[in-house]
C-alpha cells in the first residue's frame, strides 16, 4: 500500500531492506504481539499501563565502534527514555498511558563480525551475547541495536510486529519513535488523492498527511485512529460504527470525550471502511497536528493498511490534507459533509445508504430561541432523541463559512437533509431571503451574498427539508 516511487520521508526504508526484514525470520515476539494485553486496557483511567521492557544494545564491529562510548549511551538514555521527545514520552501521550516504556541501556558489546549492513547476523550477534552474559532476552519487548554509522543508507530500521530495530549512531528521536511503532505492528501511512469530493480515482500521493508519526507527521503528532484501532487504544465508546444516519459531534482525538467514526462501506462486499476524525494542536502528543477533519479509507477493514485521503487535491503541501468546513465526500454509498469545527469538536453530516430518516417535525417548530445560540454550531430543531453515545439522528443540518461575513461579502452555506431533499436555505442576512435548489439535493452548498442592507450582528440560518425538518445556525454580519 505505501507507495515506494513517490518521495519518502522514510529514507531509512529502502524497499530492499524493508522487504528483506519481512520477509525473512518471523520473530516469536509476533505471534505474542497479537494477544498484547492491550485489548483488556479499555478505559486508560482504570487500568495500569502495560510496561514494554526494553533493551537498548549499543554495538561495536571488529573494524567500527562507537568513539564516545559514554556520550552514545547518554543519547541513547536520552531517546528512549527521556523526558523530552522520547520513545517513552511519546508513546504514553499517544497511547493515553496505555503502554509505559522502561529498560536499559547495555554495551558497547563488540559483535565478532566486521561493520556493514546485515542486520540479522547483528540480531543474532546480539542474541548470543546476551545468552553469555546471562541476560533472558525474552524478558525484552524491545530490541534496539545501536550500531556505529555503517552507510547503509537508512537511518532507522525495524521489525513490523515483533520488537527488533537497528539504528545508525546519527539516529534521531523521531526516527526512533517511528520505528518503534512499526515494532508495534503499524505500517507506513501513505496518503491517496481522489477526484474532489469522491472516494473514487484515487492515486497514491506520498505522505501529505501530518497526522501520524507513520506517516511522516514526526513526533509532534500522534497516531491516526486507524492506527489506535490496530493497537486497541481506545474505548468501546470512542469508535463510533454508525448505524444511522444523522449528525455526529467528533471531539478531538485527542481530547477529552474523544470519538471517532468507523463507517463500514457497503457498497461492495470487500469490508473497506472508512474512518474520520478531528485533530486539534495542543492535546497528548498533538503539538505540531494539522488541524480539522481527516478522512481514511481502510481497504478490507484491514486498519493497518489505512490510506489518508487528501481531500484537497488543489493543494499538495504537506498537512493540507482535512476536509474542510462544508466540504462534502458524496461516494461509495455514503454522504460526508463537515458541518462546523472548534476546539470542543467538529460537527459531521452523515448519510447512510438506505437508513430511515429521523422523525420530522413542522417548520413552525422553530420558534425563537429564548437564549442566543452559542458561536455558529449548528443546532437541530427539533431536537431528536439523543442515541446512547450522545450521538443523535437527525435529518437536518446546516454550517455557514465564514460564520462571520461583511455585507455584501459572500458566504457558503452547506445545507443537509437526510433523506429527504433541501427545499430553501433562509435568512434575513441574505440579499436574497429565500434560496431554492435548483434540483432536489440531499446536500447543497450554495455561496450566498449578504445583503448590503443587512443589520450588523446575528441573524440564524435555517434548511428547510423536504421531509419538513429543519436545521438552525447563524452567522454574524459585521
Ligand atoms: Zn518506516
Amino acid at each position: 500500500m505505501v507507495p515506494v516511487s513517490a518521495p519518502s520521508p522514510f529514507s531509512e526504508e529502502k524497499p530492499r531492506m524493508k522487504r528483506r526484514v519481512s520477509a525473512g525470520w518471523i520473530p516469536p515476539a509476533v505471534a505474542a504481539l497479537a494477544v498484547l494485553p492491550l485489548a483488556v486496557l479499555s478505559s486508560p483511567a482504570q487500568a495500569a499501563p502495560e510496561v514494554r521492557d526494553t533493551a537498548v544494545v549499543l554495538v561495536d564491529f571488529q573494524d567500527k565502534r562507537h568513539p564516545d562510548a559514554a556520550a552514545a549511551t547518554a543519547k541513547a538514555k536520552e531517546v528512549f527514555f527521556g523526558s523530552g521527545t522520547s520513545v517513552a514520552a511519546y508513546f504514553k501521550k499517544a497511547s493515553q498511558d496505555r503502554v509505559a516504556f522502561s529498560g536499559q541501556v547495555l554495551g558497547p558489546w563488540k559483535l565478532d563480525m566486521p561493520a556493514g549492513c546485515d542486520t540479522n547476523r547483528m540480531r543474532l550477534k546480539v542474541d548470543e551475547q546476551m545468552k553469555a552474559r546471562g541476560i533472558d532476552r525474552t524478558r525484552f519487548e524491545h530490541v534496539s541495536i545501536i550500531m556505529p554509522s555503517g552507510g547503509c543508507g537508512w537511518a532507522g530500521l525495524a521489525t513490523v510486529g515483533g520488537g527488533t530495530s537497528w539504528m545508525p549512531d546519527g539516529y534521531s528521536a523521531a526516527g526512533t519513535i517511528h520505528e518503534i511503532g512499526h515494532n508495534l505492528g503499524l505500517s507506513h501511512e501513505g496518503t491517496s488523492v481522489c477526484a474532489e469530493g469522491t472516494l473514487s480515482g484515487c492515486a497514491p500521493a506520498g505522505y501529505r498527511g501530518k497526522t501520524s508519526v507513520m506517516g511522516g507527521g514526526g513526533p509532534g503528532v500522534g497516531l491516526s485512529a486507524p492506527a489506535l484501532v490496530k493497537l486497541r487504544w481506545h474505548t468501546a465508546a470512542e469508535r463510533v460504527v454508525p448505524t444511522a444516519s444523522g449528525t455526529y459531534t467528533l471531539p478531538p482525538l485527542y481530547g477529552p470525550g474523544r470519538r471517532f467514526l468507523d463507517i463500514p462501506l457497503t457498497d461492495t462486499q470487500n469490508g473497506d471502511r472508512l474512518v474520520v476524525e478531528y485533530r486539534r494542536r495542543g492535546l497528548g502528543p498533538e503539538a505540531d497536528v494539522a488541524e480539522g477533519v481527516i478522512v481514511y479509507l481502510v481497504p478490507k477493514g484491514d486498519h493497518k493498511k489505512a490510506i489518508q485521503i487528501d481531500t484537497t487535491p488543489a493543494t499538495t503541501a504537506k498537512g493540507s490534507t482535512p476536509l474542510a468546513v462544508g466540504r462534502t465526500i458524496k461516494d461509495r454509498g455514503i454522504t460526508l459533509t463537515v458541518l462546523s469545527q472548534s476546539a470542543a469538536g467538529a460537527q459531521v453530516s452523515l448519510l447512510l445508504p438506505g437508513s430511515t430518516p429521523a422523525p420530522t417535525a413542522k417548520p413552525t417548530a422553530t420558534a425563537k430561541p429564548t437564549a442566543k445560540p452559542t458561536a455558529t454550531a449548528p443546532t437541530t430543531v427539533p431536537t431528536p432523541p439523543g442515541g446512547g453515545d450522545g450521538l443523535s439522528a437527525i435529518s437536518a443540518g446546516v454550517g455557514v463559512r465564514p460564520s462571520t461575513a461583511a455585507r455584501g461579502q459572500s458566504v457558503t452555506v452547506t445545507a443537509v437533509c437526510s433523506g429527504s431533499g433541501v427545499t430553501s436555505v433562509v435568512s434575513t442576512a441574505f440579499a436574497t431571503r429565500r434560496n431554492l435548489p435548483p434540483v432536489p439535493t440531499v446536500a447543497w452548498h450554495p455561496v450566498i451574498a449578504v445583503s448590503a442592507m443587512a443589520r450588523p450582528g446575528e441573524h440564524h440560518v435555517y434548511v428547510h427539508c423536504a421531509g419538513g425538518s429543519v436545521a438552525r445556525t447563524s452567522v454574524t454580519v459585521g
